[in-house]
C-alpha cells in the first residue's frame, strides 16, 4: 500500500518512498534518561512505534528502527551529581567519579524506560538499536572536526560553537520552522542544550570542561579542548554511524523542530555535506485536562503514576492511538475510561468471533481491510481506521456471521492488532481459566530466585510448576504462565 506522511520540511502530506529499495531507515529522538519518562514523552515514542508498524504492515517494508538514548546532557549531568535529589538508593553506589556517577544514574533510568515502553506495547525487540550517546563520543568528535575543517565552527574558551552566520551564506537555517533573525546578533553564543524558542544563536557543539563534570579528551588543531558533547551533535553523529545518511525518516515531538532538529540538519550538512534525512515527522503535544503538563500545575504524570492509579497501560495506548498524532492530545481520566470501554467493545467482538454459533451471513472482509489500512497508510489516520472498524462491527454482529466470515475476520483483527497491539486474539473461554494460586505463588518465588541468581532453586521451582501442568515462558522483564 502507498504510504503518505506529513513531512515537516515540505509542510505537506507526501507519498513516501524509501531511499534504499524496500528498507526504511528510521531514526527517533529517544528519551533523556534523567528521570522516569512522562506520558507526553510516551506519546512521542508511541507515535514512532505506530509509524514503524504501519510502514511494515501496511507498507510491506522492512524497517531499520533506531532510537537514541541521551545519557549525557545538561540535565543528566545536573541530576547525576553527587548529592543531587534525583538519586535513589537503587541506582547504586555513588562514587567520586562524575563519569561513573553519570553512568550509574542514567543506566537506572534507561532500564526503567525499557520497562515503560514494553508496558505500553512498544517492543524493544522491534528496535534495531538503542544507541547511548556516551558510546559515540569519538564519532561526535570526528563530526565536530569536519565542521571546523569546512569552516562552519570555531573554538572559544575551550568550547566549540557552530557559526550560524557563516552557515547562512551556504544554506538555509530554518528549514523546519521560521526562525527569528531580527533579534539575531552574529557571534552571540548559547551554551545550554535547550534555548529560547525560534531565536537563532551560535550553538555549542562541544562544551569545555567544567569542574566536577564528566569530560573526554579532545583536541582541535593541537589545542587541547577537554569537555563533553552538546546535545544536538549526539544525534547527528549517531545517525551517520548507525543508519548512514541520507536516511529516510526522523521523528520527534514538535518542540524538537527548533533548535534540536534544525541544528541537526545544519551540523550534518556542514560536516558530512548532505542533508541527513528525507522526511521529518513530528507528533503534536500531549496536554492534561486541557493544560500544558507541568509539575507546578499538579498535572504531571509518568506512566507508572497512572499504573499506580489502577489504569491499564493498554488503555493509555489505545486512547493515544484514538487521536491523530498531528493534533494536540488532551489526556483526561474520563477519556481513559471511554478508551477502555471502546477497546473492550472491540475485544468482545473478537471473543464473539471465536464462538461456535453458526450464523448464515457472509461478509466480504476485504473492504474493511482496504478501508482501515487505507486510513492508516494515509498519514497514520488511526481515528478514521477505528471508526471504520466500529461501523463494521455495528453493521455485522458477530453471532449472525457464518463461520467462514468469522474466521476471515479473526485473521483481519490479527492484522489490525499488529498495528494497534491492544487486544488478544483468542476465545473468551481460553482466558477465563484462572491460574491456580499455588502455581502463581511458585512462579513468583522462581522469578525472585532468578533475580537473586539462585539458579538451582529456580530450576527446582520450574519443575514443580511443570508438575502442576504449567510451563513458564520468560521474557526480559517478566514471565508468562502457559497451561500445558
Ligand atoms: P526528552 O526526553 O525530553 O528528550 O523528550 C523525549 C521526546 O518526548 C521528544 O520527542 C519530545 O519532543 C517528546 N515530548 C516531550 N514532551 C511532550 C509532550 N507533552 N507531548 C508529546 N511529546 C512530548
Ligand atoms: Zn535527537
Amino acid at each position: 500500500m502507498q504510504i503518505k506522511l506529513f513531512n515537516s520540511l515540505s509542510k505537506k502530506v507526501q507519498p513516501f518512498k524509501p531511499l534504499y529499495g524496500d528498507e526504511v531507515k528510521l531514526y527517533s529522538c529517544g528519551p533523556t534518561v534523567y528521570s522516569y519518562a512522562h506520558i507526553g514523552n510516551m506519546r512521542s515514542f508511541l507515535f514512532a512505534d505506530l509509524l514503524q508498524r504501519v510502514l511494515r504492515i501496511a507498507g510491506g517494508y522492512k524497517v531499520q528502527w533506531v532510537m537514541n538514548i541521551t545519557n549525557i546532557d545538561d540535565k543528566t549531568i545536573r541530576d547525576s551529581a553527587k548529592g543531587s535529589g534525583a538519586w535513589k538508593p537503587e541506582m547504586g553506589y555513588q562514587t567520586n567519579d562524575p563519569k561513573e556517577n553519570l553512568k550509574l544514574f542514567t543506566e537506572y533510568y534507561y532500564e526503567e524506560f525499557i520497562k515503560d515502553i514494553e508496558a505500553l506495547g512498544i517492543r524493544s525487540s522491534d528496535l534495531d538499536a538503542l544507541p547511548k550517546a556516551t558510546d559515540y563520543i569519538a564519532h561526535m568528535q570526528d563530526l565536530i572536526r569536519r565542521i571546523i575543517d569546512n569552516g562552519y565552527a570555531y573554538v572559544a574558551k575551550g568550547s566549540v560553537y557552530f557559526d550560524v552566520t557563516k552557515w547562512r551564506n551556504s544554506d538555509i537555517y530554518g528549514k523546519l520552522k521560521k526562525i527569528d533573525f531580527e533579534n539575531f546578533k552574529p557571534g552571540e553564543r548559547v551554551d545550554t542544550d535547550e534555548y529560547e524558542k525560534e531565536t537563532a544563536h551560535d550553538f555549542v557543539l562541544w562544551k569545555g570542561r567544567k569542574d566536577g563534570e564528566p569530560f573526554w579528551n579532545f583536541s582541535v588543531y593541537g589545542m587541547p579542548c577537554p569537555g563533553r558533547p552538546g546535545w544536538h551533535i549526539e544525534c547527528s553523529a549517531m545517525e551517520y554511524e548507525i543508519l548512514g545518511i541520507p536516511f529516510d525518516i526522523h521523528t520527534g515531538g514538535v518542540d524538537l523542530k527548533f533548535p534540536h532538529h534544525e541544528d541537526e540538519i545544519a551540523q550534518s550538512k556542514a560536516g558530512y555535506g548532505v542533508d541527513p534525512n528525507n522526511f521529518w515527522c513530528h507528533n503534536e503535544f500531549l496536554e492534561v485536562e486541557g493544560k500544558k503538563m507541568s509539575k507546578s500545575a499538579g498535572n504531571f504524570y509518568t506512566l507508572r503514576d497512572l499504573i499506580n492509579k489502577g489504569i491499564d497501560p493498554l488503555d493509555i495506548r489505545f486512547s493515544m492511538l484514538s487521536a491523530h498524532y498531528g493534533t494536540k492530545f488532551n489526556f483526561t481520566f474520563d477519556g481513559i475510561k471511554a478508551a477502555k470501554k471502546a477497546r473492550l467493545r472491540i475485544q468482545d467482538y473478537i471473543y464473539d468471533l471465536h464462538e461456535d454459533i453458526d450464523g448464515d451471513e457472509f461478509v466480504e472482509v476485504n473492504m474493511l481491510r482496504e478501508e482501515a489500512f487505507g486510513y492508516l497508510a494515509d498519514d497514520l489516520h488511526t481515528p478514521k481506521a477505528l471508526a471504520s472498524i466500529f461501523t463494521f462491527m455495528n453493521e455485522n454482529p458477530a453471532n449472525e456471521l457464518s463461520q467462514i466470515s468469522k474466521k476471515a475476520l479473526i485473521d483481519l483483527f490479527r492484522e489490525f492488532n499488529n498495528v494497534f497491539a491492544v487486544w488478544i486474539i483468542t476465545s473468551r473461554a481460553s482466558i477465563v481459566e484462572e491460574v491456580p494460586a499455588e502455581v502463581k505463588d511458585l512462579a513468583e518465588r522462581r522469578f525472585k530466585a532468578k533475580a537473586d541468581q539462585e539458579w538451582a532453586l529456580a530450576d527446582e521451582l520450574r519443575d514443580r510448576i511443570q508438575d502442576l501442568g504449567y510451563i513458564i515462558k520468560d521474557n526480559k522483564y517478566n514471565y508468562e504462565l502457559i497451561k500445558i
